[in-house]
């Protein structure tokens, strides 16, 4: 067998699995940080091709916004090259990917190339009426991405920043503008009622299938979801131990 480079050996790879509003998201952007691993989410990484017009972009928006999953091939594409970039040299919690039987076994495969495997899966799991009462209060700021939970959300500072003294009369609610830049913060398209009902069916149907084959390698651990982050974070961590 080929000898693992020595960059390879000690990557961690983490995987939080969870129904759209779950709040993967946030618990993966603290768990990266406290453990110095890259988060890497399919779904911001689609949203950014989406805003810069790719072609990888053009071809996942219309799926996206339908509330489907985009192809494995594209995204399994889309985790290789970013699983290179330095940033991600330690290894990743994975957000929102897997998300179907192809991509866990795909992930298993790209890497058992470097030598590596999934450490540990890590289900928040919050009942399907409280997601749909958060995605209705979830913004999305237009100018730099990140996401906003309702309870983020912040009235201007006054008098208002020049950005947000800026944005238009009619488009934006005037309390609805970015806590780190002042862009003006809106709904995700794939959060309007209709678009998650159909994306929690796609879990249901697509994802949660992969619980019960991680729990049949012993990888899985389950958390709840409700209630305070820093509480969710800290029963993260205590299954990664
Ligand atoms: P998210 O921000 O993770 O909820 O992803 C938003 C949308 O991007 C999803 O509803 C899908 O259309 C697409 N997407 C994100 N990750 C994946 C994935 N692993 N497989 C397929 N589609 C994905």
């Amino acid at each position: 067998m080929a000898a693992i480079p020595a960059s390879d050996r000690g990557r961690r790879f983490v995987v939080l699995i969870g129904a759209p509003g779950a709040g993967k998201g946030t618990q993966s952007a603290r768990l990266a940080e406290a453990l110095g691993l890259c988060k890497l989410s399919t779904g911001d990484l689609l949203r950014e091709a989406v805003r810069a017009g790719t072609p990888l972009g053009r071809a996942a928006e219309e799926r996206m916004r339908q509330g489907l999953l985009v192809e494995d091939d594209v995204i399994l594409g889309l985790v290789r090259e970013h699983l290179r970039t330095p940033g991600c040299a330690g290894g990743a919690v994975l957000d929102g990917f897997p998300r179907t039987l192809a991509q866990a076994e795909g992930l298993d495969e790209l890497l058992a190339e470097v030598g590596q495997s999934v450490e540990r899966v890590v289900s928040i799991e919050v009942d399907e009426e409280e997601i749909v009462r958060r995605l209705s209060g979830r913004r999305i700021c237009e100018r730099c991405g990140r996401v906003r939970e309702s309870a983020e959300i912040v009235a201007p500072p006054e008098p208002p920043s020049p950005q947000v003294a800026a944005l238009p009369a009619d488009g934006v609610a005037a309390a609805e503008v970015c806590p780190s830049c002042g862009g003006p913060l809106v709904q995700r398209a794939d959060d309007r009622p209709e678009t998650v009902r159909r994306r929690l069916e796609v879990f249901r149907e697509q994802t949660a299938p992969l619980l019960a084959w991680y729990a049949q390698k012993s990888l899985l651990g389950r958390v709840d979801g409700g209630g305070d982050v820093a509480r969710i974070h800290a029963l993260v961590r205590r299954e990664l131990t």
